[in-house]
């Protein structure tokens, strides 16, 4: 609990002051404030700060890894300030002289280099095991506007040189936007009232071979018919499901018994180790033109503070192109 910090008190060994500056939108907040499920991470209790992801400026350090200016990317609260243990588990400096990052804006190191591209690079090659020699799959990506979806359809399209990929999104300049990624990807509005038969249609009679799967749920479910036999469903988020109440059934087990698919979840964070490895590899994808970066900025400097949650709120309404970020100072 930090709701209110006093900059000018005496900071205790190996822990710095940090000015927030760019905060991490995630859907999994939902899950760290409420879920039904028993599900990973800790819980915020009532009254205490909400935690997010984020950058933040060192303004006082009593630490030797970190000094006055450094940037660190590390876990902040919905405040400007915060107390930051220098020893936490996933902090670390900002290298902003990674070229080609040195002249991109500072932000570019929660969206480009950040959780949500790490999560799309990790979830192909490492959980759907899909080597850059594995040419010519099929994939489907539901929520492929979105921080993650986006950077899964230019990586499935531009560096797995898909044969095609089926993009659900809501609304129709979401479906523009998912096409304008990559070629060879067909964008589906999962919001129109002819979804099914129009998804049914797209797809014909090809068959997926990998599911990358942001959504669950019903959108979920259905898609279940279209996976090849022994196909891969790669299973990464439920944001359809995480204002549930209580948990939902699931009806697909028999489909998926019957197509022998492999379904595995995975949190981003159990391959840690593999971090600056992909990070290399994104950067490389960037360079070589094969992937852009997307991202949605909202302005909370100042008095615009007030707007943080309704700024993660936007998640669940679709406010976003590509990763969700939250300004809160300067660079
Ligand atoms: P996004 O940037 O994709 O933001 C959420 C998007 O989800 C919205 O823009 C909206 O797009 C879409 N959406 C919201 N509600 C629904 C709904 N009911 N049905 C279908 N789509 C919906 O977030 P992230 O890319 O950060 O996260 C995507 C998913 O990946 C989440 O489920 C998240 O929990 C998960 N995740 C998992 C990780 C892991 O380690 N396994 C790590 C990071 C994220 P639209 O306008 O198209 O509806």
């Amino acid at each position: 609990m930090q709701n209110t910090i006093d900059v000018d008190a005496e900071l205790k060994d190996d822990h710095v002051l940090v000015q927030s500056v760019y905060l991490s939108n995630d859907p999994a907040q939902r899950f760290w404030i409420y879920t039904p499920y028993k599900a990973y991470g800790g819980r915020v209790p009532v009254g205490h700060d909400v935690p997010a992801r984020g950058i933040g400026k060192v303004l006082k350090s009593k630490s030797s890894k970190y000094k006055q200016g450094d940037y660190i990317y590390t876990t902040l609260n919905w405040s400007q300030y915060s107390i930051v243990d220098a020893n936490g588990k996933g902090t670390w400096k900002l290298d902003t002289t990674t070229v080609p990052l040195t002249k991109a804006p500072l932000h570019y190191h929660i969206s480009l280099l950040g959780f949500a591209t790490l999560t799309a690079a990790i979830g192909i090659l490492k959980v759907a095991q899909v080597s850059e020699y594995d040419t010519g799959l099929s994939y489907l990506v539901t929520g492929a506007a979105g921080a993650v979806g986006n950077m899964v359809v230019q990586l499935a399209s531009n560096v797995f040189k898909a044969r095609k990929v089926y993009a659900t999104a809501g609304g129709p300049e979401k479906v523009k936007f998912v096409e304008s990624l990559a070629p060879n990807v067909v964008g589906i509005d999962y919001k129109d009232p002819n979804f099914k038969q129009n998804f049914a249609n797209a797809v014909g009679d090809d068959e997926i071979d990998v599911f990358f799967d942001n959504v669950g749920g019903d959108l979920f479910e259905y898609a279940l018919e279209f996976i090849k036999s022994r196909g891969t469903v790669v299973a990464c988020g439920q944001i359809s499901t995480y204002k549930d109440k209580k948990p939902r059934p699931f009806y697909g087990l028999q489909l998926m018994l019957s197509k022998r698919i492999k379904f595995q979840g995975f949190i981003v964070t159990d391959y840690v180790q593999e971090i600056p490895l992909v990070q290399k590899k994104i950067i490389g994808y960037f360079e070589q033109g094969k992937i852009k970066n997307n991202a949605t900025i909202i302005d909370a400097r100042g008095d615009n503070i007030a707007k943080v949650p309704q700024a993660w709120h936007g998640l669940f309404e679709g406010t976003n192109k590509g990763k969700l970020i939250t300004q809160l100072s300067d660079e």
